[in-house]
């Protein structure tokens, strides 16, 4: 299974996404080397549209920042700052 991979750059504890194209997860985001391709895309960026940003929840995302207009959250993983983007225009 490759979830929770972590990066394998020494102090860095983000989860790993990239590694070379049939290999394994080797690096974060941030420390992909040269020929580093995102192998994790499946499981995390490619979320479906209008869905609850939080992995394994499927609820229709109706919360975002107010300064982006972006929804991100449902009404159960809302943070502090996001609000709701459906009830005003
Ligand atoms: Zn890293
Ligand atoms: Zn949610």
């Amino acid at each position: 299974d490759m979830v929770n991979v972590r990066c394998c750059v020494p102090g860095c504890s983000s989860l790993a996404a990239f590694g070379y194209e049939g290999g394994v997860l080797q690096a974060c985001s941030l420390h992909q080397l040269d020929g580093h391709v995102l192998l994790r895309s499946k499981r995390r960026s490619d979320h479906p549209k209008g869905r609850c940003a939080r992995v394994g929840c499927n609820l229709t995302a109706a919360y975002g920042s107010r300064f982006t207009r972006t929804r991100r959250h449902c009404h159960l993983h809302k943070t502090d700052d996001e609000v709701s983007l459906y009830a005003r225009k």
